[in-house]
């Protein structure tokens, strides 16, 4: 395959104050430091995919603000094909508004903004049939994510974040379904914490429909479950700086490998290990590294 990913998605600017703890209401604080970073679950999974080498359009919609613009300059600077990146007047690009205390404890409040107009009509029929894997979440209106599906039978990625109760037909045409623990406990309503109610819920979600539901694990990796099997991969053990955006790397390294090649197993096991090796480093999509920086430490390709 020509390793083509589409992803349709948000496209977020994360505002990140570093604070001492958070202002009581009323009181005016001065804070240490103040961050100005790209994010947005389908944009750090497109830079994810690009960086490693695979061709991707992000299908999304900014505001005609200094953000949206930053934000379309970086993508391009990336590589990624922006064009089916809409521009709205009169409302805001997606901002997440963050406060990261000393201990890493963060608070998020996001204002979907622009990323709450993107329309199924804004997807052109032409670009999904090329496309070998389309990637999707849920920072954008659940229909649009619904009319994806449904015109995509048997190649779309949905990353079920963040966790919402999903229509069960939206289940039935994905070949991918890759939550983390606790969206999979929200989707399933099932226990998920330990490895057997993992593997429990991920079949229930296979016997509704989904071709492979890949839950990643953290620390413990990911665990792939399909029709018939099951597999535990491990994570290498690494020392974890900050995890965030790891499991948007996992999706992006898994993507690009699976658009690729094809290969499942190859892309799990690839992305397992990429995205270890992002949480050694501070930052979202700054931690994502590209396949030549990704070749240097050996002991992470064991
Ligand atoms: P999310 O960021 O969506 O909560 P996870 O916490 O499951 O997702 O992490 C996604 C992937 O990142 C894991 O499958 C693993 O490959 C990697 N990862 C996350 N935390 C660690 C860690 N402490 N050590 C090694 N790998 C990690």
């Amino acid at each position: 395959m020509a390793g083509r990913i589409v992803v349709v998605g948000s496209v977020n600017t994360d505002l990140v104050t570093y604070a001492q703890r958070l202002p009581a209401p009323g009181e005016t604080l001065l804070a240490e430091g103040f961050l100005v970073l790209p994010g947005g679950k389908g944009a750090n999974q497109a830079v994810a995919a690009s960086r490693l080498g695979a061709s991707v359009t992000l299908v999304g919609r900014v505001g005609d603000d200094p953000f949206g613009r930053q934000r379309l300059d970086g993508l391009a600077a990336e590589g990624i094909d922006i064009s089916g990146i809409g521009i709205s007047p009169g409302v805001p690009s997606g901002i997440a508004t963050i406060v990261v205390e000393p201990s890493g404890e963060n608070r998020i409040l996001l204002v979907a903004g622009s990323n709450a107009l993107v329309r199924p009509e804004d997807i052109d029929d032409a670009l999904l049939a090329a496309a070998d894997l389309v990637v999707l979440q849920l920072e954008i209106p659940l229909d649009t994510v619904a009319s994806v599906i449904a015109r995509c039978p048997g190649k779309v990625l949905l990353n079920p974040a963040p966790a919402q109760p999903l229509d069960p037909a939206m289940l039935a045409g994905l070949a991918f379904l890759v939550p983390n623990q606790a969206e999979l406990a929200g989707l399933t309503r099932r226990p998920t914490d330990r490895m057997d109610d993992v593997v429990a819920a991920a079949r229930q979600l296979v016997r509704q429909g989904v071709g492979t539901v890949i839950t990643t694990l953290g620390a413990d990796g990911a665990m792939l479950v399909t029709r018939g099997r099951v597999a535990h991969i491990e994570a290498p053990v690494v020392q974890a700086v900050d995890t965030t955006g790891a499991g948007d790397a996992f999706i992006g390294c898994f993507a690009q490998t699976y658009a690729e090649t094809a290969d499942v197993d190859a892309a799990v096991a690839r992305a397992v290990r990429y995205a270890a090796f992002t949480v050694t480093r501070h930052g979202g999509q700054a931690s994502y590294p590209t396949a030549t920086e990704w070749a240097a430490p050996k002991e992470l390709h064991a």
